[in-house]
């Protein structure tokens, strides 16, 4: 079958497993955040672009070639699908007043993102992102819990193989020796950095110790190290989210060459790895975007868990997320008895059962088939005399065994029989 229209590239349906995956880590998500005390944010897919511009700045290769733009201008404004979920979150802070509210504030997002890359593994145009940001605080303290968050819901799914890396940017007073240092260093290799290195040289020198080409790997190992550069008020700061690391006992390394995508971050860095993957699964920093889009300083921390990266994790490590499966099948004999046994079936779901079914089956045989490719436990099959009895047989799948059940004890009854 031809189809006439296909979906764009670099972007997924999400069906079957993966939409039941997606909905169950959304709801562990979900709890998990709020019970850390964090409030959920949904800002537009679409946004000016100006939100991004005036953070990430102009030179990062988010905003200069992988972003969506809206075709046309709205009232001069210019709109484009969101790239990450950040700057629009301290728009939102301002545009919303939550100034006036008590400080800091916590917020969590989940939600899909967009960026005009080359597709390939780990790396789709459209996915999903789970971001947690503290907004209004320069207690490392702040630092410290994003990066513990994330670590702690990896070990809740039963992840334990990750690493934190961890790096400081250092503010806009440190950070100036530094890349003039940085400058000096890597004019000297000049003719044989890469093109873009070459092009970073000017623009966003920082940007080079993130250059992913083997051939300028061999450069970064004497470059001068930021941490080395810190004042003194950065250097307590990550001092202070270093000891915090330490006493919780997360598993970290410091990296250099950490530096992130855009140019936002200052002071604490990081990125959470897995064994053997080469992307990261989660990552963010330090920030203040409160200048820029508002003119009120607002030094925040926030970081983001790629969602589509989750699943090929778990996938890889063979963690399976199917939602458990109910022990229970409800099954009929014909289309006399169907009423009956979808009653039964609310009845179940009314009591805390999740009970499977298929009511579209009118073959009994083909729903005992059904149900035993479900795998479950128990079937709850009702027929014709069972109905004029007001009872019902429990087959034991496994074992092929029945007994008859009173349906006026039968909740009662299945407590005790699928405890
Ligand atoms: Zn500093
Ligand atoms: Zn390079």
């Amino acid at each position: 079958m031809k189809i006439k229209s296909q979906r764009p590239r670099g972007m997924k349906d999400i069906v079957f497993d993966d939409a039941e995956f997606l909905l169950k880590i959304r709801d562990l998500i979900t709890d998990f955040s709020i019970l850390n005390n964090f409030k959920y944010i949904e800002t537009p897919l679409i946004e000016n672009v100006k939100t991004f511009t005036l953070s990430l700045g102009e030179t990062t290769d988010v905003i200069s070639k992988e972003m969506f733009y809206l075709k046309g201008k709205e009232r001069g404004e210019q709109y484009v699908l969101r790239p990450e979920g950040t700057a629009a979150v301290v728009r939102a802070y301002f545009e919303n007043g939550m100034i006036s509210l008590p400080q800091p504030i916590s917020l969590f997002y989940f939600g899909k993102m967009y960026r005009k890359e080359r597709p390939q593994h780990g790396r789709l145009r459209e996915h999903t992102q789970w971001g947690l940001e503290i907004l209004n605080s320069e207690d490392p303290f702040a630092d410290f819990l994003i990066i513990y968050l994330f670590c702690q819901f990896l070990k809740k799914i039963k992840i334990q193989n990750f690493i934190v890396k961890l790096n400081s940017l250092g503010c806009s007073k440190c950070r100036k020796k530094y890349l003039k240092d940085l400058i000096r260093y890597y004019r000297a290799y000049q003719k044989k950095l890469c093109s873009d290195c070459q092009k970073r040289l000017k623009l966003n020198p920082l940007r080079i110790l993130d250059c992913k080409q083997e051939s300028d790997q061999k450069y970064k190992e004497l470059a001068p190290n930021i941490l080395d550069y810190l004042c003194k008020f950065c250097k307590i700061h990550f001092q202070k989210v270093l000891e915090l690391m330490d006493y919780f006992k997360v598993n970290y390394e410091l990296d250099k060459t950490l530096v992130r995508g855009f140019d936002y971050y200052l002071r604490t860095v990081f990125e959470i790895f897995i064994d053997g993957q080469n992307f990261a699964l989660a990552s963010g920093g330090r920030y203040d975007l409160g200048e820029v889009i508002s003119n009120t300083a607002l030094p925040s921390v926030g970081g983001a868990l790629g969602i589509e990266r989750l699943k090929l994790v778990l996938d890889e490590l063979k963690i399976s997320f199917k939602p458990q499966l109910t022990k229970i099948f409800v099954a009929f004999a014909g289309e006399e008895t169907r009423p009956k046994a979808f009653e039964i079936y609310e009845e179940l779901q009314a009591n805390g059962f999740k009970p499977q079914a298929n009511f579209f089956k009118i073959s009994l045989a083909n729903q005992l088939e059904y149900a035993n490719k479900l795998g479950l436990k128990y079937s709850l099959i009702l027929g014709f005399q069972e109905l004029s009895r007001e009872a019902v047989i429990l087959k034991d799948m496994e074992y092929g065994t029945q007994e008859v059940l009173k349906l006026k004890n039968l909740i009662k009854d299945l407590r005790k029989i699928t405890k």
